[in-house]
């Protein structure tokens, strides 16, 4: 991320050499100007961009007054973290924020920072035996932001409070005196940004989101509960234009606890098919509820079926959330003779009698417009029901019913559909449970 921001201002050093307000940052937008570098508001401030001012005068960004979006957070990558041992999601908004000092050394210096943090990440996973490092978010007396377990997971700080709050731990020892200026504007503007929607991942847009007015929200396409400090006509507002398309957010394999497949089929991209079905069996609509159910599934299909992992792509559960199967990545087991050639998507319930909920049908509408951008699924692929390919009922006869009514579903003609037998699970017959 640091070194795509210094070829850009490479780039745009050499078209605007003199100053830097034509320059938009990523985080601040067109808010630089070129001040002396001690008067830079938080520290952020880029070099290049105001060559031919005297050495001391930087392009400075205000993150204050014209704040437009979260400040820099240090990726867990770019300071070596080790993945984490396990990870429990956190439901977000949370009510509380917990401030802490580590009590180590403080640090100055990225290259310094960045020992203290594996320090603290070594001691937390080695001595405390915790799956990860405990704070959310660290933050130097540099103004640096550092990531630890950041917004979507809970961490491991404060007995009884982790499911419900950030925890931040301030790098130093603050005992005796109080943490810098620097250090406390970037808290400031940390706190800002998760109390504002930014780092909400909506379903469908993705990271769109910022509090604005609401008569401003591009087709009226707001949540209500994101922006709680902000004024009550101020509301998370998605931008359902993003410039790329985003996909939802989806349950990771780590994130539902998912064992190990017991081996995987790598899978080919721009898919001709997408197959969907129901999983029959009762509907989820908690998360918690959801992922009991996919461990449930992926024991069935790997343990009775003797499968080398749960056999659908992707899981979609009632409760609005996508969650990984085989993913785009690898062959699933769901459709015979078609598994080396489709996303296979489940939802979790039975659909005989009536259709999936509304968050469910576009989850799954979503995931595949995912898909598409991504290049795993053809633009001009085919929509079918597991019963066009198969004798079963499944998808069930209402969620049939439905699909049917979708653009690029495809009446079966038998003679076209000859299943192709590409990999050993291509024989399979998915009995959907
Ligand atoms: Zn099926």
């Amino acid at each position: 991320m640091l070194l795509t921001l210094i070829i850009v201002i490479f780039i745009s050093s050499s078209i605007t050499a003199d100053s830097c307000e034509s320059f938009v940052h990523g985080d601040y937008g067109r808010t630089g100007q070129c001040i002396k570098i001690s008067a830079c508001l938080n520290n952020v401030y880029l070099p290049k961009l105001c060559e031919s001012k005297p050495m001391d005068v930087m392009c400075c960004f205000n993150t204050t007054i014209s704040y437009k979006g979260c400040p820099t957070i240090i990726h867990r990558a770019r300071w070596n973290a080790i993945n984490p041992k396990e990870q429990t999601s956190l439901a977000t908004p949370v009510p509380f924020v917990a401030i802490y000092d580590t009590v180590s050394p403080s640090c100055r210096t990225h290259h310094e920072c960045v020992k203290q943090i594996q320090g603290i990440q070594k001691y937390h996973m080695k001595e405390k035996n915790w799956s990860d490092i405990g704070y959310n978010f660290l933050i130097s007396e540099s103004g640096l932001i550092y990531e630890g377990r950041g917004w979507n997971y809970i961490g491991a700080h404060r007995q009884g409070y982790n499911s419900r709050s950030i925890g931040i731990g301030m790098i130093g020892n603050y005992s005796l005196r109080k943490i810098n200026k620097s250090a406390a504007n970037a808290l400031e503007s940390l706190i800002q940004c998760g109390d504002s929607c930014e780092s909400y991942a909506h379903p469908t847009y993705g990271k769109t989101g910022r509090c604005i007015k609401t008569s401003d929200c591009p087709n009226s396409l707001y949540i209500s509960n994101l922006c709680e400090s902000q004024p009550v006509d101020i509301k998370c507002c998605f931008s359902p234009s993003a410039p790329t398309p985003n996909c939802p957010n989806i349950v990771s394999r780590s994130e539902w606890g998912a064992r190990a497949p017991k081996s995987t089929t790598g899978m080919a991209k721009s898919l001709p098919y997408v197959v969907i079905h129901h999983t029959t069996g009762g509907t989820c609509t908690a998360k918690s509820a959801c992922i009991v159910k996919m461990k449930g599934f992926q024991n069935y299909h790997m343990d009775s079926n003797g499968w080398d992992d749960i056999g659908y792509s992707f899981l979609v559960g009632e409760d609005g959330n996508i969650y990984e199967g085989r993913g785009w990545t690898y062959v699933g087991a769901h459709t015979y003779g078609y598994n080396s050639q489709s996303i296979g998507i489940s939802v979790i319930g039975d659909y005989m009698s009536q259709k999936p909920n509304a968050a469910a049908i576009n989850s799954v509408k979503a995931l595949i417009e995912c898909g598409i951008s991504r290049g795993y699924i053809s633009r001009a692929y085919t929509l079918r029901g597991h019963r066009d390919l198969d004798s079963t009922s499944c998808p069930g006869n209402a969620f049939y019913n439905e699909i049917k009514t979708w653009t690029n579903y495809r009446s079966l003609v038998r003679s076209n559909a000859s299943p192709q037998f590409n990999v050993p699970e291509d024989y399979l017959v998915m009995q959907d449970m």
